[in-house]
């Protein structure tokens, strides 16, 4: 296990702003951690990293816990923080240098070009981090934090205020390095997590709404909504009495969205079409997406 968080609680004063988190992670996964702004995301990654104690609980990163043994998890952990603080004036190798120093790695200066290499930084080498646009200054970041190629990689928000563009490319990135090592993302970007992670752990107010992987969430749904079409204009009234139909939503006249907590209803719509002289021109079952699982969990 990469990374073991039991019953961990973490107040701020008075406030709980992680209630009896519990979860784990499997060492070479990616894993989804998801969020509204002030659910406490930031700051289980601040505990998971050493930066911060919890008031109760443990935590242990590869097999360390992280209160007894913060030098051991450190080696192994590879930290993006939330608003990637860089030294704006140093020059990105210079920078990339003085992290590797810290960290104490010998053979620095070809670490140090092996790291710009990897994350696409060597056409911007020679600038200082001042002047590179956001999204270079994110694989600054990156580079950052895997210089000392640990095994275990956390990244708090690593695509926020990125470009469209930019999203894509740091989101391949992370899926390359990704591939041979743990690594805990957070983001508010769903199609992220569909694209990159393995699993999905969804919090709010402190707590752990959803652990699985993504796919089940979006499975796990007990309500199915399917979109049907007609040939001519039906009436809403008309479209509730379908039997099992609980929702109903309006497209355009003659097309509707239809919501029930039963089985298949499909048969159904095709019944009363046929008894009420309708023609179906299409019928489908609307895929439930992650982003309506959030919500529905989160709001
Ligand atoms: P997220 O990263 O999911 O947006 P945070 O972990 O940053 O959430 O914050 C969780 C809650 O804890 C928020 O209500 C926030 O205001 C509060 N909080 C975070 N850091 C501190 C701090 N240093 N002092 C007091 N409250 C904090
Ligand atoms: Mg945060």
């Amino acid at each position: 296990m990469s990374i073991k968080v039991d019953h961990v609680s973490k107040l701020y004063g008075e406030q709980r702003a992680l209630d009896d988190v519990s979860f784990e992670i499997e060492r070479g996964n990616i894993v989804g951690f998801l969020g509204p702004n002030g659910a406490g995301k930031s700051t289980m990654m601040k505990i998971i990293t050493c930066f911060l104690p919890q008031t109760e609980g443990l935590v242990e990163v590869c097999g360390f816990n992280v209160a007894e043994a913060p030098m051991d998890v450190k080696t192994r952990v590879g930290y993006l923080p939330e608003h990637n603080p860089l030294y704006l004036d140093m020059y990105v190798r210079e920078y990339l240098e003085f992290i590797a120093g810290i960290h104490k790695i010998p053979n620095k200066k070809k670490r140090v070009d092996e790291m710009i290499e990897m994350v696409g930084l060597t056409i911007e080498r020679k600038k200082q981090i001042g002047a590179l646009s956001k999204g270079f200054r994110q694989r600054v970041g990156l580079a950052q934090a895997m210089i000392h190629d640990p095994e275990v990689l956390i990244l708090d928000e690593p695509t926020t205020g990125l470009d469209p563009n930019q999203i894509v490319e740091i989101r391949n990135l992370i899926k390359n390095i990704g591939s041979d090592r743990t690594v805990m993302l957070s983001t508010h970007i769903m199609q992220e997590v569909e694209a990159i992670c393995d699993r999905v752990i969804i919090v709010n107010h402190g707590k752990v709404v959803a652990n699985d992987k993504a796919a089940n969430l979006t499975n796990y749904q007990n309500k199915q909504v399917i979109k049907v079409e007609f040939d001519k204009a039906v009436k809403s009234n008309v479209m509730a009495s379908i039997k099992g139909v609980t929702e109903v939503k309006k497209v355009t006249e003659s097309v509707w969205l239809l919501g029930s907590n039963a089985n298949d209803i499909r048969q159904n719509v095709f019944d009363f079409a046929v008894k009420n002289g309708l023609t179906v021109l299409t019928i489908q079952k609307e895929e439930q997406r992650l982003e309506d699982i959030f919500k529905r969990l989160t709001s």
